[in-house]
Formats: structure tokens, sequence, C-alpha cells
């Protein structure tokens, strides 16, 4: 194996050179500070002895003279003060490694991840465009049948929504950054926001999961429009990224102990223990397979965490039965005295507008 010299001016690398350099001098001179303190002590005894033979007294008895013990004791203390410093010196000097290491690696995952970001960004903007530009040049060069040119419409469109959806979470998720944003507070009928929502997905057959749709009906959330869709469209989105034909997409809404509920499941992939905390983290995705076949920033579970969280509510991550994931929200419930009043913007489209403060 080649050794390569330019390893040996890795900063970690040199860092440890250091720390070690650092410690071998520290215990060379606690040692010889210690050696040299008893060399005096010896000295200072030998000296006395020398004084008592002169004065025709036994050296012996320098032993139990006040003036050996007093001499003993300023040794002792001598010997301790160096412990006490040096652990001390031990102490701070661990705390300053830890401090640096863990800084060190922040910085490598950081630029890890900016890394992959880079890549899956570029991967997530040219796909769709290439699928977009394709479908509008066969349809300006060719003479198709009214159903085909339907089909690469149809195609286009979720193309230029899939751009959409990123561009807005590129935006939320440096807005969310600068923490300038205010949402709006006003009423919100969860479950007509879901039913919007789920709208886009369940009538494609292309989708291919069973939906579980139970919302109870009336249930009403103060917030912001955009930031809630934004919730619930990137957990329903990852619930059919991450399972497959055939498998279960569950959306629950209830109420229970006076705080509202939303429970978005499936019986997907599911997330490993140790990763369910990770998966908030902006830019984060589980580094195993099946996460790499799929697209994507590792943006969506930030946002959403962000958000929910914004709405004084809290978000967490179980398991499925048998497999899979459930994303569970619990947030403040609103009671409203009346019959749903249905707040001016849910009766539009998906607004996909960021309110911001400035
Ligand atoms: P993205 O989906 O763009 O990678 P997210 O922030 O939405 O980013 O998700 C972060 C990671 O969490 C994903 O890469 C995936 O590994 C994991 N994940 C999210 N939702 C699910 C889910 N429903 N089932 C399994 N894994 C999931």
């Amino acid at each position: 194996m080649k050794f390569d010299f330019k390893n040996l001016f890795q900063p970690l690398f040199v860092f440890y050179v250091l720390v070690v350099y650092i410690l071998a001098t520290f215990f060379w001179w606690s040692t010889l500070h210690v050696q040299k303190n008893k060399q005096i002590f010896q000295d200072q005894i030998a000296l006395m002895q020398l004084q008592y033979e002169k004065q025709g007294k036994d050296p012996q008895t320098v032993f139990e003279s006040a003036q050996y013990l007093a001499i003993e004791d300023k040794l002792n203390k001598q010997n301790m003060m160096i412990c006490g410093e040096g652990l001390v010196f031990l102490l701070l000097l661990g705390m300053g490694i830890f401090k640096i290491h863990s800084g060190f690696r922040k910085e490598l995952m950081l630029n890890r991840q900016q890394r992959n970001f880079l890549l899956s960004i570029t991967h997530e903007l040219k796909s769709p465009l290439a699928g977009i530009k394709l479908a509008l040049q066969t349809i300006t060069k060719r003479k198709l049948s009214e159903e085909n040119q339907t089909r690469l419409l149809n195609n286009s469109l979720k193309d230029s929504e899939r751009l959409q959806n990123l561009v807005n979470n590129l935006l939320m998720a440096a807005k969310l950054d600068g923490e300038d944003i205010v949402f709006a507070k006003e009423q919100h009928n969860v479950g007509n926001l879901l039913h919007s929502i789920l709208d886009k997905f369940t009538p494609h057959s292309s989708f291919k999961r069973n939906f579980q749709i139970d919302i109870a009906p009336n249930l009403f959330v103060k917030g912001d429009r955009t930031a809630l869709t934004s919730v619930f469209l990137n957990l329903i989105e990852n619930a059919i990224k991450y399972s497959q034909e055939g498998d279960t997409v569950g959306v629950s809404v209830f109420q229970k102990n006076q705080k509202l509920y939303v429970e978005i499941s499936d019986t997907g992939i599911g997330v490993p223990d140790n990763e369910k905390k990770k998966i908030f983290k902006k830019f984060y995705r589980v580094g195993n397979e099946d996460t790499r076949k799929t697209k994507g920033t590792g943006l969506g579970l930030f946002i959403v965490k962000q958000l929910v969280e914004k709405h004084g509510g809290r978000i967490v991550l179980k398991d499925n039965q048998p497999k899979g994931s459930i994303f569970c929200m619990e947030f403040p419930l609103l009671k409203v005295a009346n019959k749903p009043a249905v707040s001016p913007s849910e009766n539009k489209g998906i607004d996909w507008e960021l309110r911001n403060a400035s």
C-alpha cells in the first residue's frame, strides 16, 4: 500500500500529533519536577545530617527533629500541588480535545451533507426539466393522438409540480433558517385541508397505494394554510415515496384530551430506531440502499418539524405494524363555537405563496 504524505498534514492528524506532544511534555515535566523536589529534599536531609555530625549529634536523630518534619511536610504539599494542577490541566485538555474533535466531526458531516445536497438538488432539478422538455419536443415535432398528447401534458404537469414543490421547500427552509418568518393565525378545518391535498393523490391510479382515510369532521387548528399544507403534503408524499405498490397509506385525524392529532402512516420501508431523530435534521437522508434509490433532498422533514413546532405542536415518529412508519402530530385544538367556519382561503386550491414578515 502506498503511503500518502498528504495525510500527514490533515488538520486532525496535526492536532493529534500536538496532543500527543503536549501529553508527553506534560508527563516529562511533572516527573522531572517531582524528582527534583525529592532530590532537593534528600540534599537538605544530608546537609542536616552533616551539621548534626559536626555538632557531635547522632545523624539518625535528624529524622525526629521538627525541622525534618517541616521539610517533609513541604515536600508532600508540593507533590500534592503538582498532582492537583496536573489533574486540572488534564481535565481542561480533555475538554478541549472533546470540543475540537466534535467541532471537526460536525464540519466533516456538514461538508458531506452539502455535497450530497448539491448532488441531489441537481438531480431533482434536472430530471423533471428534462421530462418537460422531452414531452414538449415530442408534442411539437410529432403528430400525436389526443390521448397521447394529454398523457404527455399530464406527465409534464406532474413534473412541473415536483419542481414547484422543490422550490417551495428550498424557500421555506431558507426562511426558517432566517427566523424572520411570521405565520398567519387563521382558523383551519384540518379535515378540509387534508382532503384538498389528498384529492391530488387518491384519484390517480398511478400511485397504486391503498389510501385509508379516517378524518373526524370539524376539528380546527390555528395557523398558516400554506405552512400546514406543506407539513401534510411532505408527509403524504414521503408515505408514498417510501412505500411500494399495494402498500397502505393512512391519514387519520382525531381529538383526544383537548388536543388535535394527525397521523400519517404507511406500510413501507420504515425507519430504523437509530435514525428516528436524525431524519428531522436538515439535509439528512437515511444512508441505506432503499433511500438512495428514491429521489429527495433531505429537507422535507426538517421543514415539517419546524413548522409543526412553530404552530405549537410536536411530531414523533413511531413504527407501524407489521412494518412502516407513523408520523404522529399533536396540535393545540382550536375551540370553535359555531358550525365549521371555513376560512376564506380554504376554498382556494393549494396556494404556495409564502407569507413573510418582511
Ligand atoms: P427526502 O425525502 O427528500 O430524502 P425528508 O426530509 O422528507 O427528505 O426525509 C428524510 C429521510 O427520512 C428520507 O431520506 C428517508 O430516509 C426518511 N423517511 C422520511 N419519511 C419516511 C417514511 N415515510 N418511511 C421511511 N423513511 C422515511
